[in-house]
């Protein structure tokens, strides 16, 4: 039975990371300036307290400035607000992240909508979807989607002219993603929670990025043999082969069976995952070069 190949995601971010520690030296030793990236968290989600904790760690690791603002779950929408006015005024902020999801009580598109664009390196605000969405060089890039198709290519090199599959819609990933593997020229379908036989879809895709929090819903027989297979869930299910009340990660396609089928695939963890954060300090770089008349660096 054929084993496809596994991306490493881990490796190829350590790679991209190490380059762009690189670049924050050159431009430290050149300009005497230190990238700077903001990163706000409200209330004590748990899992968002560990991504924020990641975070910043691995930007001071390349060199970079962390300003770490962390906010009681009562702050206000107003507050919040308030807050990312004063880091889009401040010189040395060169990228503001606000954590994701916010508190039910403040509306998430007021507070990315205040977001300077320019240092909007999670890519959410509505100029940056519409550059993005139109092709436009300027568009800061979601972190996650811009990680997945690094992976692909890595993998694949050219993808002109493949078939592409994203499985999920949502603003964050699933739209992002298509518009980008539109822009290298696939043939790009989406499909969702309405879509009539995602099963089909999906076995017509020579590349398919799952992006759903549905754990292991893509199933082996479900994939085109050969086919370059990303994982972007993290579900934490329970795992009772690790004892009484243990848990494990898993992604949204069921690994044993499409390591079996695909040519290529990604692992949950050590996938995506790790992508995402050094696409995050790689946007944080960038941002800071264009605010400082600098070349954009190749990365
Ligand atoms: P979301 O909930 O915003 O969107 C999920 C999408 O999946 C929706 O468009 C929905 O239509 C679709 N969907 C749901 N059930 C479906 C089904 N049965 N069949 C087909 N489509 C279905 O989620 P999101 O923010 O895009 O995140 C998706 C997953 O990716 C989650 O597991 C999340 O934790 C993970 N994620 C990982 C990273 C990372 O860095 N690795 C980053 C962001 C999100």
């Amino acid at each position: 039975m054929t084993k496809a190949k596994i991306i490493d995601g881990q490796a190829l971010a350590a790679g991209l990371r190490q380059k762009i520690a690189e670049e924050v030296q050159g431009i430290q030793t050149r300009h005497g300036l230190t990238p700077g990236l903001a990163v706000v968290l409200i209330g004590e989600d748990p899992a968002s307290q560990a991504y924020v904790r990641n975070k910043c760690k691995q930007t001071l690791e390349a060199g970079m400035q962390s300003f770490e603002h962390r906010l009681p779950a009562e702050t206000s929408g107003e507050e919040l607000q308030g807050l990312v006015g004063a880091l889009n005024e401040d010189d040395a902020v060169d990228g503001i992240l606000v954590q994701l999801p916010l508190p039910e009580h403040i509306d998430p598109g007021a507070v990315l909508g205040e977001i300077d664009p320019d240092k909007d390196v999670d890519g959410f605000h509505l100029l940056n979807a519409g550059r993005l969405a139109t092709g436009n060089g300027a568009a800061m890039v979601p972190c996650t989607p811009l990680g997945c198709l690094m992976l692909v290519k890595d993998h694949l090199g050219e993808l002109s002219g493949q078939r592409a599959l994203v499985l999920g819609r949502s603003n964050i990933v699933g739209k992002p993603m298509a518009a980008l593997l539109l822009g290298e020229h696939c043939t790009v379908t989406i499909a969702h929670s309405r879509t009539r036989d995602v099963a089909r879809e999906c076995a017509r895709a020579d590349i398919l990025v799952v992006a759903v929090g549905r754990p292991r819903l893509v199933k082996g027989e479900w994939i085109k043999p050969g086919a370059t297979v990303i994982d972007v869930g993290i579900n934490r299910v329970e795992a009772p082969d690790r004892g009484a009340g243990a848990t494990r990660l898993v992604g949204d396609v069921d690994f044993q069976e499409a390591v079996t089928v695909a040519g290529a695939i990604t692992p949950v963890p050590g996938g995506v995952g790790p992508m995402t954060i050094a696409c995050l300090l790689r946007n944080t770089l960038i941002a800071a070069c264009h605010r400082k008349g600098l070349e954009k660096p190749r990365l």
